[in-house]
């Protein structure tokens, strides 16, 4: 099943008389349950692309098809229900509300989806353990480490569960070790729910935790590597 259609998208800025084609004609599919990763170097067109695919910047030519739906059509007002019903996201600087402990942090997401008080508590509960982070609860982002903090996003990032999550370089701040351990959690939550994920890295070794690794570079798709693939392992389930 396909979740996300990325059909021949151009993204062209203008600086001065000067064009720069950030996103050069670009064409991929993301199915259901699959760990896609955009991954280049610095500089070709990945943060773009998915800031493309989470409609938070206007396309220059093709078609963006999220569930069906075509995002680049939508207004402002649908595109916020659709993020908020939908997507999640998981940012390199963590984002994280300084004044707010881990819980209210984790929790924050389901306001807006108006969970009750104690049904939000007891979710955000459950995914703080999941990460690893049963005993940090109430403190505050600057009371953790950076991989806790980053915990913390991940956690906030799946706690209402959505089908697909994005993440542009989640442990851009993380050393060595930690980095595998963020990968890992990632990936096994969204295995756990068939979750979708689209991550942007420039390092090869957190491609090597997808399913489909699309290779850019200078706004191009160079070639699209499947690892793993999610459709037959489906059905192999299904057998
Ligand atoms: P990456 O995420 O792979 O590092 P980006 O998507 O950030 O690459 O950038 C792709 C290209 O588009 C770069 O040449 C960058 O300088 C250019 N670019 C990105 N955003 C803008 C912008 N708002 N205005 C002009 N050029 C931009
Ligand atoms: P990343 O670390 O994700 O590759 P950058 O640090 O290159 O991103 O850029 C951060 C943001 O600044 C990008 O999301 C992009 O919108 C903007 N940007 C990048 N290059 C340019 C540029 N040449 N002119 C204007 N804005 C840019």
């Amino acid at each position: 099943e396909t979740v996300i259609q990325v059909k021949n998208v151009k993204k062209i800025y203008r600086m001065g008389t000067e064009k720069i084609f950030a996103v050069d004609d670009v064409s991929f599919d993301i199915l259901k349950g699959e760990f896609c990763c955009l991954l280049g170097t610095s500089g070709s067109g990945k943060s773009t692309l998915l800031n493309l695919m989470a409609g938070i910047e206007k396309l220059s030519a093709g078609q963006i098809i999220i569930k069906g739906k075509k995002i680049h059509r939508m207004n402002e007002s649908s595109l916020a229900r659709f993020r908020q019903r939908y997507l999640g996201f998981v940012f390199q600087s963590y984002n994280l509300i300084n004044s707010m402990t881990a819980l209210e942090n984790v929790e924050f997401p389901l306001v807006f989806k108006r969970v009750k008080a104690k049904k939000r508590k007891s979710m955000a509960k459950d995914v703080l353990t999941k990460v690893g982070l049963e005993n940090r609860m109430a403190h505050k982002p600057k009371e953790m480490s950076g991989g806790q903090q980053q915990r913390v996003g991940i956690a906030r990032a799946f706690v209402a569960k959505p089908e697909i999550v994005f993440a542009d370089e989640p442990t851009g701040n993380l050393d060595t070790k930690t980095t595998m351990e963020v990968m890992g959690l990632i990936r096994n939550i969204a295995k756990e729910n068939n979750q979708t994920i689209v991550m942007v890295t420039h390092d090869k070794r957190l491609a090597e935790f997808a399913d489909k690794i699309i290779h850019i570079l200078d706004g191009k798709i160079q070639n699209i590597e499947i690892r793993r693939d999610v459709s037959k392992s489906e059905n192999e389930v299904l057998e």
